[in-house]
């Protein structure tokens, strides 16, 4: 079955398709001809998934599913939040999802907190059969003093999921999908799918 995920992050795609496995033909943005940027302007990630997604269906007129990611660092009072792709264009002096001035800006912002708390959700949107679905994925972990590792994008090489020692950007794709905020939601997805194919 096809379906567009509307993203046209590379390494999103190769994390979901992973673990959707051959019985869906995921789809990027790029497949479906969309180079438009699409609008993200709600206050919620639930609210940009949607956004995301509906505009796809209204556009493309295809099923599709959207995600949208915060971190949301407890002693930080949950920022960066829903604002955690542009945190260092909105708050610092970095550029527009620029994944390196968006990690100095946390570093720095913690620099001096003992609580080091923090956590990815993920929230997922899908438009299915003419119905809307939400799903939830969370993991929680904490924010290490810097940098370690090189696989992955993001925040990874900062952010350590509880209980391993080590940072998602230490860890091979398929050991991140089993534990991550993105994987977590997309199992839910995946379920719901084949539920209900
Ligand atoms: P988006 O909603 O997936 O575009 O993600 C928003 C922000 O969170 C971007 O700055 C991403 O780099 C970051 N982000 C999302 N997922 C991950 C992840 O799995 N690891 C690290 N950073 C992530």
């Amino acid at each position: 079955m096809k379906i567009v995920f509307a993203t046209n992050n590379a390494h999103k795609l190769q994390e979901v398709r992973q673990i959707l496995g051959n019985r869906f033909d995921v789809v990027g943005l790029s497949d479906i001809g969309c180079t438009e940027d699409i609008p993200e302007t709600a206050d919620t990630l639930e609210g940009n998934a949607l956004q995301k997604a509906r505009y796809v269906k209204e556009h493309y007129g295809l099923d599709c599913f959207a995600d949208d990611t915060g971190l949301e660092v407890r002693a930080l009072d949950g920022a960066p939040g829903v604002h955690t792709a542009r945190y260092a264009e909105l708050f610092g002096s970095g550029a527009t999802h620029d994944s390196n001035a968006n990690m100095n800006l946390l570093l720095h912002n913690l620099a001096n907190k003992t609580d080091r708390h923090a956590r990815f959700r993920t929230v997922i949107a899908l438009l299915y059969k003419g119905e809307e679905h939400l799903f939830e994925g969370i993991v929680e972990g904490e924010i290490l003093p810097e940098r370690h590792g090189d696989e992955g994008f993001g925040y990874d090489p900062v952010f350590a999921p509880e209980g391993r020692g080590i940072s998602f950007a230490q860890m091979a794709v398929q050991e991140k999908n089993a534990i991550s905020h993105r994987g977590r939601a997309t199992q839910k997805l995946a379920h719901f799918l084949l539920k209900n194919e």
